[in-house]
């Protein structure tokens, strides 16, 4: 499989990095020939609203809308999950997210007290709790029937899965746990 991981902005280099170590090598997407033969993407986590203009100004923003729509799979965390919902909420009024996932998400849903924290969290189909970080993360409001939710923290959503679209609200590219990569890469690969 030929990964790519979008790399206009945001924690793209740790994305990199947990696949090369699972053996797959994976390249920087930053313009629209990137997306050539790409079989699966990463979309990392950092600040959606500078991802979405950089999308833009770029000229990713068409060709990576066709490509999703076209069922390119994609793991998006955090910012990367608010880029690929159906709805942004307190997004900016320019921000673009593509419908990739049936999802209504707001921006830095968890309130000044919980910006940033750490916890462990049962994701169905991986076994021991998932060390989970979580940096001014989106909280899911809304998720339409099609969508699986994976884990759950304090009865919000912060795995779920709509075909071979999968989002984490949280950072799983920090640490040293590397399985919902592998779970991912494994359901992309093929068993
Ligand atoms: N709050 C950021 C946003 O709105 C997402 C934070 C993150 O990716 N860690 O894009």
């Amino acid at each position: 499989v030929k990964f790519g991981v979008l790399a206009v902005q945001g924690a793209f280099g740790a994305h990199i990095a947990i696949l090369e170590h699972l053996g797959v090598p994976a390249v920087e997407v930053r313009r629209p020939t990137d997306l050539d033969g790409l079989d699966a993407l990463v979309m990392p986590g950092g600040e959606s609203t500078a991802m979405s203009r950089l999308l833009e100004t770029s000229g990713l923003a068409e060709p990576l809308s066709q490509r999703l729509s076209a069922g390119l799979p994609v793991l998006g965390t955090c910012a990367g999950m608010i880029l690929l919902s159906r709805e942004v909420l307190d997004g900016r009024a320019d921000q673009r997210c593509f419908g990739a996932i049936d999802l209504a998400v707001r921006r830095n849903g968890y309130g000044r007290q919980l910006a940033s924290f750490e916890t462990d969290v049962a994701v169905r189909e991986l076994g021991a709790p998932f060390p989970a970080v979580f940096i001014r993360a989106p909280v899911v409001e809304e998720l339409g029937p099609g969508v699986e939710v994976l884990a759950e923290v304090d009865g919000l959503a912060v795995v779920c899965r709509q075909g071979p679209v999968w989002v984490t609200s949280f950072h799983p590219e920090l640490g040293n746990d590397h399985r919902l990569h592998e779970l991912f890469l494994s359901r992309v690969a093929g068993p």
